[in-house]
């Protein structure tokens, strides 16, 4: 008998689960997959951890209501006897209370509820699978793991916006997300350069969302999202960083806070400014000035968080690129580190090239600043807090 560990990313329209093994502290993918198109039409896909797909879960109605429980007795046939010993859930929003992954109560709940107007699109889709959950199976211990938390180590300086204390007070700060991916990427770097993981890193998380985080002693400094994640650097279709008088101006000329909403999250970033895809690979394959604009707008906003994120370490030690770009656009990450020549960056042409999806040094031998890839893997830390909570570690 192998015990189970159900690791599941609930979004607004999509259900992405991994069930591991567990053998003491040591985790095996066993398999994976996800539901997308909740709400409107629903599909299923599930592979094996050999990639071999599983047959799938048919005749999903649209909504979310039965669908975790359909969902479950899926993953018990598939488990062949094998019990299932806890879950670990992605949760959005940790706010001020949670530096850390917890083990879900119902006051814990209650608290993370309170958080849903820092979250509103994301922490009730979050939660609403831990409900269904602890109905289901009240006595399976479930853990929260938060996009939030590992940033709680920042200086309450640079959580600071600089506006009236008492917004401050009410929760209106920065709070930095990705952070699960970072926690992955800062452990993943000790393990494999524990030379250079405890200097000044910049990480740079260049997926469909997109940020940088500054990270000392192996601790988060300063990250480029802020109150949301639609702070800092360009995204597949958010604008990063934006004045907010832009908001003011739209709001004047009758734009609706559901339409300012849907322009931010949807209709932005590389997609807006290209006319074209929110995906890079497109943008790099298109022979369009749009597309050739918006890949050098995403490199030049990367480029200067860069900067400012080595002016509040002081210095710089490495780099560190993750997330679908972040990971497997060799082009990008040559034009980044270009940008940031004048911090002692430089790639070796040929590695950068090799490295497409895995983890490799892909900068110059005589490179003052390291430079790595790193793939991230959000669930595997997810997991990992799972047996920390349930073993008290
Ligand atoms: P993620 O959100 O981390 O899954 O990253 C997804 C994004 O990575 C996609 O929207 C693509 O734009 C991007 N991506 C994946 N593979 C490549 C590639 N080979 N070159 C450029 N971008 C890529």
């Amino acid at each position: 008998m192998t015990d189970a560990i159900l690791v599941l990313n609930a979004g607004s329209s999509s259900l992405k689960f991994q069930v591991f093994d567990r053998a003491g502290d040591d985790l095996t993918i066993r398999l994976r997959g996800q539901v997308e198109g909740i709400g409107s039409r629903p599909s299923f896909r599930a592979t094996a951890a050999d990639g071999t797909a599983l047959d799938p879960l048919d005749g999903l109605d649209t909504g979310h209501t039965g669908l975790l429980d359909r969902l479950r007795t899926w993953i018990a046939d598939h488990l062949g006897g094998d019990p299932l010993v806890a879950a670990g859930h992605r949760v959005v929003h940790g706010g001020d209370r949670f530096g850390g992954s917890v083990l879900v109560d119902d006051a814990v709940l209650a608290d993370l509820d309170a958080l849903t107007p820092l979250a509103p699109l994301h922490q009730p889709h979050n939660l609403g699978p831990i409900r269904a959950l602890a109905a289901a199976l009240p006595d399976l211990p479930q853990v929260a793991c938060f996009d939030t938390a590992f940033h709680r180590t920042q200086p309450a300086l640079h959580r600071r916006f600089a506006l009236p204390r008492d917004l401050h007070d009410q929760g209106i700060k920065r709070y930095g997300f990705h952070g699960l991916s970072y926690a992955y990427v800062t452990a993943d770097l000790r393990h494999r350069v524990p030379e250079i993981a405890g200097g000044k890193v910049i990480i740079a998380h260049l997926g469909s969302g997109a940020s940088l985080c500054a990270v000392e002693h192996g601790r988060s400094v300063e990250s480029s999202m802020g109150f949301t994640a639609l702070d800092g650097v360009i995204m597949g279709t958010r604008p990063g960083s934006l004045d907010a008088g832009v908001v003011l101006h739209l709001m004047r000329q009758g734009w609706s806070a559901d339409r300012i909403e849907t322009l931010l999250y949807k209709q932005s970033g590389l997609l807006g400014v290209s006319g074209i895809s929110n995906d890079m690979r497109d943008l790099l394959e298109s022979e369009r000035d749009e597309a050739a604009e918006a890949v050098a707008l995403f490199v030049h906003r990367i480029g200067r968080e860069i900067g400012a994120l080595a002016a509040t370490l002081g210095g710089l030690d490495a780099v560190v690129f993750t997330a679908g770009i972040g990971e497997r656009s060799a082009e990008i990450r040559a034009r980044v580190c270009r940008q940031a020549g004048w911090l002692g960056v430089r790639l070796d042409p040929e590695a950068n090239q090799r490295c497409r999806g895995e983890a490799g040094r892909i900068s110059a031998p005589d490179s003052r600043v390291p430079v790595w890839t790193i793939p991230t893997n959000e669930e595997l830390m997810i997991a990992r807090d799972v047996v920390g909570c349930l073993t008290g570690a």
